[in-house]
């Protein structure tokens, strides 16, 4: 199969190029859009990532290409017009599962970091100042962390977790025994909200979960309490939570989403100007830190991520199922 690939990046290049056997790759550094989509002519299927915007406009222009297969490398599919691909025949597909600890032990990083201030500390150090002032953490052993979505990464982040020795309360619409068995406490979201000194995020951006964390969500919190957010941007209203921060009603923030980050992560834009204002001004408080939608970026992801995308594309020509059809 030919298969035009958007927004690669040189990691994307080195791990599908390793693990490729029989298709044609063509790689570009385009984001897909109703512009760009012009690339994808010739090709029997498209490989993109999550800010690629594949909507009824760009499935359109797709099916009149004869495109067949939109393949995704990544987990969530809220940027694609599932309806739109069902109508012009275009299957989709993607990559379910894939270190689930990549996304668990990136959110572990972020609390880490918030807590115990290793960025600044490594600053400081290499700069002759070995000062501890503005520097104290807490302990996480006893403390109570919330996990909201106990899917594959929110299972691997609830079982780090209980082992720091905190009390792990969850909130999903599908509880999991296993956690149940090792000791995971499931209740309302309120109470999530409520008692949690940590709050992480790991359920799929939805309909139902749009801004699950506004206004009303944050006053249910903890005064002080840290919120992570490693699985979509807009599960966040980011003005609320500026307010929050602004107010100290939160305590810290660890982000490796960003509800407008399309445009902005992933690129180097250190001799832009940044326009967005809201990031900006996030970007000023102390006690919040920002990734750049880095928690896939482990080799074992990159591998489980090339190797599952070049078999769902195997299966789509051979005429079988690869089982992560969308
Ligand atoms: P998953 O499908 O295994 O788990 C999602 C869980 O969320 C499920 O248990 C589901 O029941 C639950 N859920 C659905 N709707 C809910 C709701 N309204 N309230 C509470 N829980 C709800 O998915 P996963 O592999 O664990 O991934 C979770 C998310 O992480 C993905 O949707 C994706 O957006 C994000 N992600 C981020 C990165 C990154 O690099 N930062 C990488 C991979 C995935």
């Amino acid at each position: 199969m030919k298969i035009a690939f958007f927004s690669t990046k040189p990691y994307d290049k080195d791990f599908f190029e390793k693990h490729n056997h029989s298709h044609e790759l063509t790689f570009y550094e385009a984001s897909l859009n109703e512009n760009s989509v012009r690339l994808a002519e010739g090709s029997d299927a498209i490989c993109v990532f999550v800010n690629d915007k594949v909507n009824a406009t760009v499935i359109e222009k797709l099916a009149g290409m004869n495109v067949r297969l939109i393949a995704l490398r990544c987990a969530g599919f809220n940027n694609v017009d599932l309806e739109a691909a069902r109508q012009a025949n275009i299957v989709v597909v993607r990559v379910p599962a894939y270190s689930p600890h990549a996304v668990a032990e990136h959110a572990v990083a972020l609390i880490l970091t918030l807590n115990r201030k290793t960025h600044k500390a490594y600053n400081r150090v290499r700069e002759g100042n070995f000062s501890l002032e503005k520097l104290s953490g807490f302990d996480l052993f006893q403390k109570t962390v919330g996990v909201i979505g106990t899917g594959k990464i929110g299972e691997a982040f609830a079982h780090i977790m209980l082992g720091f020795g905190c009390k792990v309360l969850a909130f999903d619409i599908f509880p999991n025994q296993h956690l149940i068995d090792a000791g995971v406490q499931y209740t309302t979201i309120e109470d999530v909200l409520a008692q949690s000194d940590i709050i992480s995020l790991h359920c799929p951006l939805t309909d139902k979960t749009l801004h699950l964390i506004n206004d009303q969500a944050i006053a249910k919190m903890k005064n002080g309490a840290m919120l992570i957010n490693t699985s979509r941007g807009a599960l966040i209203d980011t003005q609320a939570v500026v307010e929050a921060l602004k107010s100290k009603k939160l305590g810290y923030l660890g982000l490796d989403v960003y509800e407008q980050e399309s445009n902005i992560f992933f690129n180097d834009l250190s001799e832009e100007i940044l326009v967005d204002d809201t990031l900006a001004r996030l970007m000023t408080f102390p006690n919040v830190l920002i990734t750049s939608h880095q928690g896939f970026l482990t080799e074992e992801a990159l591998t489980q991520i090339a190797v599952t995308t070049l078999n769902n594309i195997s299966a789509f020509e051979s005429g079988t199922k690869s089982g992560n059809e969308v």
